[in-house]
């Protein structure tokens, strides 16, 4: 079997936040600062002689400036490429109206930025989960205190472990608004196995039913009532407790906690559907993007909306790295393209009247009766194995296998007795 090296992020919680928070709140608000001075040394540079520095001239010109020390020189060096990457990416845009990168400024505060440290910045520990991230020289008070920041870590909601990672290639301090967690971005090496099946499975997201999965002769549903729920019982949360002055420490810990919770569902979900198509030998999954997702009015508020694309894409992502871990091709299906909802999967018939309510779909001209998520997942399928005639006579198409996120265990498990 060929390796291949893929990257990967891993987040991680701290374990010891109140420990290390002053000293990374410090990191974070001095990356704001030097981004803010390369910043205005760009704007000097650009209305003397009409040009942009770009990183490495950034670098050069304000290496030896103070603020340069107060991080390590490899973090610096960062915040400044991250600013001329900025400018380049802003440059490329070509728009008269887009506005040039700006400043960090928070009120008249510093924002706390995100801090990243190279190879020679940190040092990991992965037996006890701790890393040392070098200090800036002028965070040291003196020559005798720690030069570095101690902090112990847990993985955030996927299996895996940084023992089985190859290499560490950066640690980033990322600020959620309410914290300070850890970005270990890695390399690793995976068994690029042989395309593991002939099969195509279609995928259809929505909010109804988190997923729908066709691989054919067989049928999966993975009802939407975990997320549902879950953002329903937080945003009360959330509400219940918003002071006049902004959310209460409360309400911040309920949007923290439904994030975490959110996180480790979409990578529960995201593992069973790559999981159950392997084990069904497919070796493609055709999916498609919900923008324009059907199910609006169930939810209504902007804010769903807001939740559910953003939960879709990331749930999409996780299914294309582990479907890549397992030799499946994933063909993401520009949305627009097909009517998968409108179309009778078994005549190919289009009408809106094919739409009935209640999740079901019955066809006027064959006289199907399906799941309506299951038949646009079908007809997903189709667009990239065109329509071998397939027996539906065993009736997967209205009776799916539903598999349910088990709040208890945290994983998904099948419901065994199905009304259709
Ligand atoms: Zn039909």
């Amino acid at each position: 079997m060929p390796n291949q090296a893929v990257t990967r992020t891993l987040t991680a919680s701290l374990t010891n936040h109140s420990q290390v928070s002053d000293d990374l709140d410090s990191h974070g608000f001095a990356a704001s600062k030097l981004w803010n001075i390369g910043r205005w040394t760009i704007s000097r540079v650009w209305d003397a002689i009409g040009h942009i520095p770009d990183a490495d001239e950034l670098c050069s010109s304000l290496k030896k400036h103070d603020r340069y020390a107060d991080l390590h020189s490899q973090s610096s060096h960062r915040v400044l490429q991250e600013l001329g990457e900025a400018f380049v990416s802003w440059d490329k845009q070509d728009d008269p109206d887009a506005n040039p990168p700006g400043y960090r400024k928070h009120g008249d505060e510093h924002p706390r930025s995100t801090v990243t440290w190279k190879n020679q910045g940190f040092k990991l520990d992965t037996a006890y989960n701790r890393v040392r991230l070098s200090k800036g020289t002028n965070m040291k008070p003196s020559r005798y205190a720690a030069d570095y920041i101690l902090c112990e870590y847990t993985i955030q909601a996927d299996e895996q472990t940084l023992e089985d990672v190859e290499t560490v290639k950066t640690v980033r301090a990322v600020w959620t608004g309410d914290q300070w967690e850890l970005h270990f971005v890695c390399e690793m090496q995976i068994d690029q196995p042989e395309s593991s099946g002939e099969k195509t499975a279609g995928i259809e997201l929505g909010i109804c039913n988190t997923a729908a999965v066709s691989v054919g002769d067989e049928t999966l549903l993975y009802p939407g009532n975990a997320l549902k729920e879950d953002a329903h019982y937080f945003r009360q949360e959330e509400y219940n407790t918003e002071g006049e002055n902004g959310p209460s420490d409360h309400a911040e810990w309920a949007r923290h906690k439904k994030s975490r919770r959110q996180a480790h569902l979409l990578h529960a979900l995201s593992k069973d559907i790559v999981e159950q198509c392997a084990k069904r030998e497919v070796g493609t999954i055709a999916v498609g993007h919900p923008k324009n997702s059907r199910d609006d009015s169930d939810w209504g508020r902007h804010d769903n909306k807001r939740l559910h694309d953003w939960a879709f894409e990331t749930l999409l992502s996780h299914i294309e790295y582990k479907a890549e871990e397992r030799g499946i091709s994933v063909e993401r299906v520009p949305e627009g393209e097909l009517q998968t909802s409108k179309t009778c999967c078994e005549c190919g018939k289009e009408a809106d009247s094919n739409r009935v309510e209640r999740g079901l779909y019955v066809c006027e001209s064959c006289e199907l009766v399906a799941n309506s998520d299951l038949n646009a997942a079908e007809n997903m399928r189709a667009t990239v194995t065109p329509s071998p005639a397939q027996d539906r006579s065993n009736g997967c198409l209205a009776q799916p296998s539903v598999r349910l996120f088990d709040k208890s265990t945290g994983r998904i498990a099948p419901q065994e007795q199905v009304v259709p």
